[in-house]
Parts: structure tokens; C-alpha cells; sequence
């Protein structure tokens, strides 16, 4: 059941088409999602799609205490101290979302391109995803490597190794061509963990 409020709030987002494939695995198995970047960068735009087509639960934050670390457009006044301790409350949360989305700052050439797929087609292909029923474990042995190779170097938690495996079932489930979870579903899905850096 989607709202056609959702609908138009789609079709109004800018650049982000990495936002909006989050929220599109999000909907397969209604994945909880966070949002993460600086204020006016359109987290209350992708919540507000996400209460219009999922149960799942959402959530938005500022990636320090002021909103600005790492942004582009202006200056962070954090101090080192207060960014530490927000990138702690931040990991803390993270644990409670399958997937973080990180919303970026449109390109100029973005603001007036309005060439996006509708909303009803991205839909279409989540419905047909949420029918399909491939196994939930990893069976190919470049999948099991590169799963291992991110628990391993990216220092993952189990539980957010459990994530990740969760959310390749989705973003597998997603593609067609495929009946098992692959290398590829794996690495989109790493993309989706919460990191400081980003
Ligand atoms: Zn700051």
C-alpha cells in the first residue's frame, strides 16, 4: 500500500539515486533505514517517502552536534571532543538499522533533471522482489570470500555481518537474472552499513 503523496515526494527528489535504491531494497523486506548527512540535504523528504510506503522503521540525524562534518558548503564548529562523542552515539544506534543512506548535495546539473523513473515502476519491480523466494544463505564461494573478506578488513561486527547478508537476500531478490545471492548484492549491500567516514 503506497500514498500517492509518496508518489509525488519521488518524483520531487534531486540527484540522491543512491538515496532512492536504498529505500528501494528498504522496501523489499521493509528494512529499517537511517538517514545520515547535513541539515536541508532532504532526510525529511526520504522519511517522509518511506512512512508513505513502508512500515519499516526510519530515522534521520546530522552526521555531528552542529550538522556540518565533512560537508561541503560550510564549516563544522564541532571540536574534536563533541565530534567523537556524536560519532559514538551514532554507532550505538546504528546496530538497530539494516541500512544507512547518506544523502548527498544535488549537482547543479541534477536540480533541473527530472528523468528519474516513476515511483510505480520502482514499485512494480519491489512487489515482484517480495514474491520471490531465493535461499537466505550464500552458497557461491566468491560470495562467502567477500563477505569474509569485509567481516574481516572492515572490522564488522557479527551483527552487522548479519545485516549485510540480510540485505543482499533483498538486493538479490531485486534482480532478475539471479536466483541466489551473488558477489554483487554483497557489495551493494556492504554499501549500506553505517560508517564514520563516509
Ligand atoms: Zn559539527
Amino acid at each position: 500500500m503506497t500514498t500517492s503523496r509518496a508518489h509525488d515526494l519521488w518524483a520531487s527528489v534531486r540527484g540522491n539515486e543512491h538515496v532512492l535504491r536504498a529505500i528501494e531494497v528498504s522496501l523489499v523486506a521493509d528494512h529499517s533505514i537511517m538517514f545520515i548527512a547535513p541539515p536541508g540535504y532532504g532526510k525529511s523528504l526520504f522519511r517522509a517517502i518511506m512512512t508513505g510506503s513502508s512500515g519499516a522503521r526510519h530515522t534521520e540525524l546530522t552526521p555531528c552536534l552542529c550538522g556540518y562534518y565533512q560537508d561541503l558548503t560550510q564549516v563544522c564548529t564541532c571540536v574534536p571532543q563533541q565530534i567523537g562523542h556524536w560519532q559514538a552515539k551514532l554507532r550505538k544506534i546504528a546496530p538497530a538499522f539494516d541500512i544507512t543512506a547518506y544523502p548527498s548535495r544535488p549537482k547543479f546539473e541534477e536540480l533541473f533533471d527530472t528523468r528519474r523513473e516513476a515511483f510505480t515502476t520502482m514499485w512494480e519491480r519491489v512487489v515482484v522482489a517480495r514474491d520471490r523466494h531465493i535461499p537466505k544463505g550464500i552458497e557461491d564461494g566468491s560470495s562467502v570470500g567477500l563477505l569474509k573478506a569485509a567481516y574481516t578488513k572492515l572490522n564488522l561486527s557479527p551483527g552487522a555481518a548479519m545485516r549485510i547478508l540480510r540485505v543482499s537476500h533483498s538486493i538479490a531478490c531485486l534482480d532478475s537474472a539471479c536466483s541466489q545471492i551473488g558477489a554483487a548484492h554483497i557489495a551493494e549491500a556492504i554499501q549500506y552499513r553505517y560508517r564514520d567516514d563516509y
